[in-house]
């Protein structure tokens, strides 16, 4: 279970996380992942800022938010992805992209920063007050499938919408279960237009038909989640792996590299700031 900082000490704080511990049991259910829950990380990160009363809310809100790990933006090394534009990313810092409830898609091989941008913007987004919930695509598709099972998808559903921002992490690294698209499309669906969203993937949209398992529901996916996009195509070797690269086979390495779309994937970026003046969406 999630362990009560020291310092939530006044009834206040106490309410707040009872609410964060509530919320947060219920993903909890699907995976254990409270156990690894960052609250040192946490504590780091508000260590020398703010008010005692707003690190509260950000501690509180940032347990809510269910983040792998707590991740800056000045902790992200841009010279090690020299494909990746940083004043792309610093704008989408500015969070606009929230209020215009926009999707941000990071694509990427492995290991080339995708999940940290996310929880970094993540961050971002509960220091500037937004609700945000992170989970991995495998989680949030159990989480559904339970709750169809159960009769109550619909409460779920409500739940996800309830967040402006909602990070989808890991599309890609495993087949989604059959019926899983589905499932997901009916949140997409009703988010669609009323909440930003944040997606990572290792894959390109060209192969989403083969990632949830039925063309149909990917394109109608696609349709959604690319109006009113933001996509951001990391091209780079991998951080983990940059202290051994030359220990691992070329193959391994090529087999990395994601493979671009050829229908839906707006044109490949290297980098450079958008040729129309900023607007670097995929469409609308
Ligand atoms: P991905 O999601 O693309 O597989 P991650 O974001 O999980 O990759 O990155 C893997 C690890 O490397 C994480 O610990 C992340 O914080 C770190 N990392 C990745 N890219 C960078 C970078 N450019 N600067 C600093 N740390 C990075
Ligand atoms: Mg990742």
């Amino acid at each position: 279970m999630l362990l009560a900082p020291d310092d939530l000490g006044d009834t206040l704080s106490r309410q707040a996380e009872e609410i964060a511990v509530k919320i947060a049991g219920v993903a909890a259910a699907d995976v254990d992942r409270a156990a690894r829950f960052p609250v040192e990380a946490i504590d780091a990160l508000l260590a020398e800022e703010l008010t005692l009363r707003e690190n509260r809310r950000i501690k509180i809100a940032l347990m809510m938010a269910r983040l792998s790990a707590i991740k800056t933006l000045a902790g992200f090394d841009f010279s090690f992805q020299p494909s990746l534009d940083k004043n792309r990313v610093m704008a989408l810092a500015e969070l606009a992209f929230i209020d215009r409830n926009e999707v941000v898609h990071f694509l990427g091989p492995p290991g080339t920063g995708k999940s940290h941008l996310s929880l970094a913007l993540g961050v971002q987004a509960v220091k500037a007050g937004h609700s945000v919930y992170f989970t991995p695509l495998s989680d949030l598709v159990s989480a559904l499938a339970k709750a169809e099972r159960e009769g109550s998808l619909r409460e779920k559903i409500r739940f996800f919408c309830r967040f402006s921002l909602l990070i989808v992490d890991e599309i890609g690294y495993l087949p989604v279960v059959p019926g899983g698209g589905n499932l997901f499309f009916q949140l997409v669906n009703a988010r669609y237009e009323k909440g930003a969203m944040i997606l990572t993937s290792n894959r390109g949209f060209a192969e989403w038909g083969d990632v949830f398992g039925d063309p149909v529901v990917a394109t109608a996916l696609l349709d959604r989640l690319l109006h009113h996009a933001v996509v951001v195509q990391i091209e780079g070797s991998s951080y983990r792996l940059r202290e051994h690269a030359d220990l691992v086979p070329d193959n391994v390495r090529s087999n990395a590299v994601l493979r671009q779309s050829t229908a839906a994937a707006p044109p490949k970026r290297r980098g450079r700031s958008p040729q129309n003046g900023g607007a670097d969406h995929a469409s609308g």
